[in-house]
């Protein structure tokens, strides 16, 4: 299965990407962690993209897309990929769809997930992630087992520095401009709504202003995973 989660910062992606991946066993790949990584290993990569990503801006386009056309190569995207992050512009998807057209592999979802802007800035200044894994948290919706520590390691818990507030601001500002249009990039103009779905041939939207586990049940159901009663539940 090969699906993008599309959404601005701050709806539930990553969070949301963790369980999908472990259900299909595929990779969950999302850019923001790989130039996290990047930037924390302080490779070129990292020192060319690190005052961007710490201002809230957008990686040029040629570096996103040599950078997912390597990450789509590795032996574990065979059975499929969930893109988190990644595309952000109009030519990022133009250039993914290229370079799936040519292996024969288009993309099965692309999923929306929509949340109001000042909802993102609240939750976002409550988010917590796990630097080595890019396990995320949050001190309300989803906290960590123990106080500000990672649940499987145990290490401490940061605050992204392009979590501040002014920061987020800018980045919803970018996601406006930049990312958005690829929603009707990606969409037919018929849509069908059922329940709380919008559906587009490939293409669906989810109100992520609920919690986590009604979001995961949308997700269940586009993605035609068996609803389990009482089991698979997060909390
Ligand atoms: P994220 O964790 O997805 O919010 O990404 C964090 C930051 O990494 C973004 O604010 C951008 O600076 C950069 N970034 C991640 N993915 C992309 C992309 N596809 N295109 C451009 N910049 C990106």
């Amino acid at each position: 299965m090969r699906l993008v989660l599309l959404g601005s910062p701050g709806v539930g992606k990553g969070t949301q990407a963790k369980f999908i991946t472990e259900k299909f066993h595929i990779p969950h790949i999302s850019t923001g962690d790989i130039l996290r990584a990047a930037v924390n290993e302080g490779s070129p990569l990292g020192r060319q993209v690190k005052q961007i990503i710490d201002e809230g801006g957008l990686v040029s386009d040629d570096i996103m897309i040599q950078l997912i056309k390597e990450r789509l190569q590795r032996p574990d995207c065979i059975n499929g990929f969930l893109l988190d992050g990644f595309p952000r512009t109009i030519d990022q998807a133009k250039h993914l769809e290229k370079i799936l057209n040519e292996q024969h592999l288009p993309l099965d979802f692309i999923i929306q997930i929509t949340v109001p802007e000042e909802e993102i800035v609240q939750r976002l200044s409550g988010r917590r992630i796990h630097p080595g894994s890019g396990r995320v948290y949050h001190l309300q919706h989803n906290p960590p087992k123990e106080k500000d520590k990672d649940d499987i390691t145990g290490e401490p818990l940061i605050l992204r520095p392009d979590d501040q507030e002014a920061t987020v601001r800018r980045r919803l500002e970018v996601y406006r401009h930049q990312t958005e249009p690829l929603v009707n990039f990606y969409r037919s103009n018929e849509p069908l709504t059922f329940n709380n779905i919008s559906q587009h041939p490939l293409y669906y939207e989810v109100d992520g202003n609920r919690p986590v586990e009604k979001v995961t049940q949308d997700l269940n159901t586009i993605l035609g995973v068996e609803s389990q009663t009482g089991k698979g539940q997060h909390h």
